[in-house]
């Protein structure tokens, strides 16, 4: 079963399309978070992050400061929030790695996180531990 973007790739359903090369596609959001909510898409179906290529990671990026650069010239945006999901427990919808970029502006009221949680009494030392690379 093709994911949604792998139709779009191949021209099965329509977008809005901002680059493309042989590697990489981006479009517009078809339910934007803010107005030019862009998503950048490698051509090549990787499920996570952790699956992909880091060459092909940083071809998405770059292609992503090229949006942030956009967003701030032509749409007046103040700045933009770059993410992705990983896998449907972060609210990964469409398995098929991709990395949003949201244009923000100050005191839009938009909140892409919940509030900070706190550790208990030496919990940080032991998630450092865990999380050391
Ligand atoms: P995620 O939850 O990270 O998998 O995000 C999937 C994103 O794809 C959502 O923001 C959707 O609005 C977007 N999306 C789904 N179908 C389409 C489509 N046909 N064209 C453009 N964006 C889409």
């Amino acid at each position: 079963m093709p994911t949604v973007f792998e139709m779009i790739i191949n021209g099965e359903i329509p977008s809005t399309k901002l680059y493309e090369d042989a590697d990489i596609v981006a479009i517009l959001d078809i339910a934007p978070k803010a107005k030019g909510h862009s998503l950048v898409i490698s051509k090549k179906v990787y499920e996570t992050v952790a699956d992909c290529p880091t060459e092909t990671l940083s071809k998405m990026m770059e292609i992503v400061k090229r949006l942030d650069a956009r967003m701030r010239e032509q749409l007046g945006a103040d700045g933009t929030n770059v993410f992705i999901n990983n896998s449907p427990a972060s609210g990964q919808e469409v398995p098929h790695l991709h990395i949003h970029v949201v244009p923000r502006y100050k005191d839009d009221g938009l909140s892409f996180f919940p509030p900070s949680t706190k550790y208990s009494e030496g919990e940080m030392a032991e998630y450092g531990k865990k999380l050391a690379l």
